[in-house]
């Protein structure tokens, strides 16, 4: 038997796939294969029958019982890879062997013994019809082939050669011509289909090769967005059987700066590294990816949001640890934005927006820090991207300018004050509210420039009103702490010709939630020049009694939702009059915001407010209109004086 099995071993040295193909190909339409062996047991046990030998009904036993279990093995094929190749091979071998040389000895048999004509053919039929039925079929193992051939047709020969009469000798030499031909057909046969599943499987590889390529990033060895695409379609179907599922969106926070001032191989390296710490800091089975310059993101399941958590800690560590390339110590600090499915979304593109949006407010909340999204994230992050991209070519552009809407005295009922607002026309959204543009502005850092601006302009347009009108213009906390932000609104000042003691500068109580030096110089330093100040918005925030006290404000402006809207009633009354008093003692003017008619005028002036705005008075109107405004009310003033 060994001896076998290392026969049919040798040889044609081949590709393990290709063999694997070629040895599979045995087994193949196992239907054939039945119909061959019902074949052989009707001949052999018709043969038997007729002959009436006792050789004969043994050998037809022995040959049904070799022919039912090769066919019982050929449908028992596993279907998978699990039994190797050689094992295969050699159970076939060993079965085709058995039954090769029981057929040839029972045709041999047939024509020593002598039977009649009829029973002579019929095997011989069989035997040659078989021979060379299995040349063709199992050509791709050419050693078994020939084996079924040559130990088919043996036996014949032997016998014809005993028999010795002319016609069986020249059947003995065309048995053996016949088999010198198969040999050299089953040989050619073998070579062609070598090279055609051999050329198949080349190029099946190359294309598995270039598809693993596609989908694999260059520098990091991880998936691409294409991998991460597969992976996540490969993942699809068992989404149900996993109890949850996160997707961690990194970004590195400061890579571009990397790039830059170290060159981009030293960029290449952090990149390897990042995604080194991302590998040994995730959980087996989770797909990692690069996702455009230096975003990353790991997907893999979870058991819940408390696992998830310290997965997220552990990732969002192990990345921003300082790290050495070219003997430079680097610190590069990473945002994360998290969901979890199915808690945050419905599917995986969902899971994607979902975590995106994480990691745009983990940014813009302070960077190097990590973000689960939440239901109350902002939709609209399209809008706010758009606006970010665009906010500072607007500036330059045109796209903005500034309206005043007039703050008016109770008691005279004239113009004392404009606040500068801003706006922002858009050619193709709009007119942009500054409730929309000034948080990304202040969230990109464009709000220095902006401010700036804005004061600017404000100052050119107060220069020409009457020296008894000042101007009031928003300050928002970002700018303040901005280096120079002093000597920014002086020097538009001085460039304007407006006399500090005309701007009024309104900041919220968002700036003293952090009480630093630099707010303290900034209201300090100003305030010296004579520039005044506003507490804006009073009563919507972190209010806090303290800060009214601690810096030299002149006025208060209570928030219109006190005053006009649907939260209106004797409580916020009772409050305005309150802050009226506290006012009132300090030598502070009280501002009502958002007067929408003259019964709230009436109510703010008997609350104790000294000064008023709102629609009631008027919107905010460009500069021109506002220098007519006043051009109006000086006239009749002037009239009521002369008349
Ligand atoms: P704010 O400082 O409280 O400005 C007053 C807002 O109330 C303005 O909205 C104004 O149009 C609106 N308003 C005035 N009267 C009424 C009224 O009778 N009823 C109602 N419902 N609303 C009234 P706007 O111009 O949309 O500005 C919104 C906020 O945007 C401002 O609130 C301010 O915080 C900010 N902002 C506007 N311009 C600037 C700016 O130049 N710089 C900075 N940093 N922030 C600005
Ligand atoms: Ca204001
Ligand atoms: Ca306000």
């Amino acid at each position: 038997m060994r001896f076998i099995a290392q026969w049919f071993d040798r040889g044609d040295a081949l590709d393990d796939q290709v063999r694997r193909t070629l040895v599979r190909k045995l087994y193949a339409q196992p239907i054939t294969a039945a119909v061959g062996t019902l074949i052989a047991v009707i001949s052999t046990c018709v043969a038997a029958s007729v002959s009436q030998e006792a050789w004969l009904y043994i050998s037809c036993m022995v040959l049904s019982f070799i022919a039912m279990s090769r066919v019982w093995l050929v449908f028992r094929l596993p279907p998978d890879d699990r039994v190797s190749t050689s094992k295969l091979e050699h159970r076939y071998a060993i079965g085709a062997v058995a039954y090769a040389t029981v057929l040839g000895s029972f045709t041999g048999l047939a024509i020593v013994l002598g039977t009649e004509p009829g029973v002579q053919a019929l095997m011989l039929v069989n035997a040659i019809g078989y021979s060379v039925g299995v040349c063709a079929r199992n050509a791709g193992r050419p050693a078994i082939a020939l084996s079924q051939l040559s130990l088919t047709a043996l036996p014949l020969v032997l016998a014809a050669l005993w028999v010795g009469t002319l016609a069986y000798l020249a059947m003995a030499i065309i048995v053996l011509l016949l088999v010198g031909t198969m040999w050299s057909i089953v040989h050619n046969l073998f070579q062609t289909l070598r090279s055609a599943i051999g050329a198949a499987e080349t190029s099946a590889h190359l294309a598995e090769r270039m598809q693993v390529l596609a989908r694999t990033d260059v520098v990091t060895g991880l998936a691409n967005r294409a991998g991460l695409n597969h992976a996540m379609a490969e993942r699809m179907p068992t989404l149900s059987d996993v109890g949850a599922l996160a997707l961690f969106w990194l970004d590195l926070d400061r890579f571009k700066e990397v790039n830059d001032l170290l060159g981009h191989p030293v960029g290449d390296q952090v990149l390897s590294e990042v995604a080194k710490r991302l590998r040994e800091s995730a959980p087996a089975g989770a797909t990692i990816a690069r996702f455009g310059g230096d975003e990353f993101i790991v997907m893999c399941p979870v058991d819940d949001r408390h696992a998830c958590e310290r997965l997220a800690s552990q990732v969002l560590d192990n990345v921003t640890r300082p790290m050495r390339i070219d003997d430079e110590r680097l610190e590069v600090p990473c945002s994360m934005g998290i969901a979890i499915l199915p808690e945050d979304a419905v599917d995986l593109d969902s899971l994607m927006q979902a975590a995106d949006l994480a990691l745009y407010h983990a940014k813009v909340g302070g960077k190097n820090h990590s973000r689960f999204f939440e239901k109350s994230m902002s939709r609209n992050l399209v809008r706010r991207r758009e606006i970010e991209a665009e906010l500072r070519a607007a500036i330059q552009r045109d796209e903005l300018s500034i309206f005043f809407q007039p703050i008016i005295d109770l008691e005279s009922g004239r113009i004392r004050t404009f606040e500068a607002l801003v706006r922002w026309f858009h050619p193709v959204k709009g007119e942009l509210k500054p409730d929309e543009f000034i948080p990304v502005a202040e969230e990109t850092g464009v709000i220095v420039t902006l401010g700036n601006w804005i004061t600017a302009q404000a100052a050119r347009a107060a220069v020409h009103w009457p020296e008894d009108v000042t101007v009031a213009v928003n300050l928002s906390p970002l700018q303040i702490k901005a280096p120079g932000a002093a000597l920014g609104i002086l020097s538009a000042l001085r460039e304007a010709g407006l006399d500090p003691s005309r701007l009024e500068l309104e900041v919220t109580e968002r700036l003293f939630l952090d009480d630093d030096f630099a707010t303290a110089n900034f209201i300090n330093d100003l305030s010296a020049a004579g520039v005044q100040f506003a507490l804006d918005d009073f009563g919507t925030g972190y209010s806090s009694l303290g800060s009214i006290n601690k810096f030299p404000f002149s006025k208060i402006k209570i928030d219109r939702s006190f005053v006009s809207g649907p939260n209106v009633g004797r409580k916020s009354q009772a409050i305005i009059r309150a802050v009226a008093e506290m006012g009132t003692q300090l030598g502070m003017e009280i501002v009502a915001e958002g007067i929408e008619t003259v019964d709230q005028v009436g109510t703010v002036k008997a609350s104790g407010c000294t000064l008023g705005q709102g629609y009631y008075f008027s919107r905010a109107v460009p500069d021109y209109l506002a220098a007519m405004l006043l051009a109006q009310e000086r006239e009749t003033a002037g009239l009521r004086a002369t008349g």
